[in-house]
């Protein structure tokens, strides 16, 4: 017979299944030593790394080449410019010199948010216990009132690029930490949490603008959002999870009622391919980045000029896409470098300062060259003002050691009136152009070699100015080379824009620009 003996006893082990939180959050990395390093050998002698401009420079080159290749930047690699600053040791590198770079990785953090704009990237993030590998689907709903869809119900958002089914999108515990082992150093502070990332628009551009004009029409411009949730084992044991942050007594809602909602504002994004009165301020307020003409259109050269003032201005990573960040950045550079009407209005001392609008039937006539054209214009061209407002800052920031500074502006409006006290006859200067004088380690410069330097190094590099009017040159500021005249001065100007380019609203007396930022809203 066999003798039975009594097994252990069950050690019961009930391990409740929590959510602790849920939020969106915005995705932070930051850069923290690998262990690795990129050897890097110089190429050419004389790099000089003595100073910090010099440093700035050489990194400037390196990081630029090396990002190419990937050996830098990519996907498990955050090093920046900063880090290759700091391995300078020598005052020069030459030819076959080697430093090592170390290489950087990502560590991630979330951080909360309550508000977002519509088309924004963001991440849900969920933290569990006792959860492992459990799929969590979500929605994201109206709240208080119908905006930007039926009050409770789930609005548009694609996940990973995707759209979702029914609206729904999911999470899984444990996937991120997963499959970012290799990229994040510390991916495993994540396995606990089921991570999304959305996005708060429709694959559907006709979605898109609905939600855009439904936002649009509200009176705050907000739609409230809220977080619904099924954390449920694929049984559907209710019970079985605990959901700790309670609402209003709704167990599985997150930013749910009055002061806690998400609020989704509209998106004053712009980007390639829109139109409008705010990409024409861009259009204009950017000239000196590039160059421009006041179209309505944001076009491949607009955003060319984006990336150029994010890149030197803002000195952040360039998107060409004009948000609200860049928005402020072109208010703040605007306001930062004021220009004297005084030093452009007409000295003859008759007219308004900006003629008396004579020759107003070759206004905008299409048969009549520009260079012949005696219309005076009502003012000076906008575009000129805030080229010149690029210029200073280039003097003031990227290009400050070459030493020049702006001086005066010696010539801006000159009339009818004005031409025939000088005995001159051009007409470029009714509103088109202006005349500048610099100084040369803070000395006003008549040397001719300097100024083709100021012509070359910050006007046709900057601007994107040719000399001289050109055949070809059209729509571009051009300046007058020294043989045709310019000798001791900058002349610049929009004569060769378009018609369409040079009209009256496009001229002004004086500084009156809103805020690009109020413009927008
Ligand atoms: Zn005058
Ligand atoms: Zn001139």
């Amino acid at each position: 017979m066999a003798t039975l003996t009594a097994a252990p006893r069950n050690t019961l082990k009930i391990k409740i299944q929590r959510v602790k939180t849920a939020y969106l959050a915005k995705r932070i990395d930051k850069g923290v030593p690998s262990g690795k390093t990129h050897e890097y050998t110089f190429k050419s002698d004389g790099n000089r790394t003595k100073t910090k401009k010099q440093k700035e420079k050489i990194a400037g080159i390196i990081f630029k080449n090396e990002k190419k290749k990937g050996n830098l930047n990519g996907t498990d690699k955050r090093t920046s410019l900063a880090e290759i600053i700091s391995t300078f040791e020598q005052e020069k590198y030459n030819k076959g010199d080697c430093i090592n770079i170390s290489l950087l990785k990502s560590e991630v953090s979330f951080e909360k948010q309550k508000t977002a704009n519509l088309g924004d990237e963001l991440y849900v993030v969920i933290q569990t216990e006792n959860m492992p590998d459990r799929k969590i689907k979500m929605n994201l709903k109206q709240g208080d009132k119908k905006v930007l869809a039926d009050v409770q119900t789930a609005i548009f958002v694609t996940e990973e690029g995707s759209d979702t089914a029914n609206n729904l999108f999911t999470a899984t515990v444990g996937e991120f930490a997963k499959k970012n082992k290799e990229t994040i150093i510390n991916a495993s502070d994540f396995t606990d949490y089921a991570i999304a990332k959305i996005t708060l628009k429709s694959t559907n551009e006709e979605d898109n603008k609905k939600y855009a004009k439904a936002l649009k029409a509200t009176k705050d411009k907000k739609a409230k959002l809220y977080i619904a949730m099924d954390a449920e084992p694929a049984d559907n044991d209710w019970a079985s999870v605990k959901y700790e942050e309670i609402f209003d007594n709704r167990p599985n809602l997150w930013y749910y009622g009055s002061g806690n909602w998400f609020e989704v504002n509209e998106n004053r994004l712009y980007k390639k391919g829109d139109k409008g009165d705010v990409v024409r301020e861009i259009n204009i307020r950017l000239a000196g980045f590039g160059g421009n003409v006041p179209s309505v259109d944001f076009t491949k050269r607009t955003e060319k000029t984006v990336i150029q003032f994010q890149e030197d201005y803002m000195k952040i990573e360039p998107t060409g896409e004009v948000d609200k960040k860049t928005l402020k950045a072109i208010d703040e550079f605007s306001h930062k470098y004021p220009i004297s009407f005084d030093q452009i209005k007409c000295d003859c001392g008759k007219c308004t300062g900006f003629g008396n609008g004579k020759f107003s039937s070759e206004k905008q006539k299409k048969t009549i060259l520009e260079k012949n054209r005696k219309y005076e214009y009502p003012g000076i061209h906008r575009s000129i003002i805030y080229g010149l407002k690029g210029v200073l800052f280039y003097l003031d920031n990227t290009e400050k050691t070459l030493n020049y500074s702006f001086n005066k502006i010696s010539s801006g409006y000159r009339c009818h009136i004005d031409n025939k006290q000088n005995d001159r006859a051009s007409t470029n200067h009714m509103g088109k152009a202006l005349d500048i004088h610099f100084n040369k380690d803070g000395k006003r410069t008549r040397k001719v070699s300097d100024i083709e330097d100021i012509r070359s190094k910050i006007f046709k590099k900057y601007l994107g100015a040719k000399f001289d009017w050109k055949a070809g040159q059209k729509n571009i500021f051009n300046l007058e080379s020294t043989k045709v005249g310019a000798t001791s001065w900058v002349h610049f100007d929009v004569r060769e824009f378009d018609i369409e380019y040079l009209m009256n609203n496009f001229f002004i007396k004086k500084m009156k620009d809103k805020k690009i930022q109020d413009i927008s809203n």
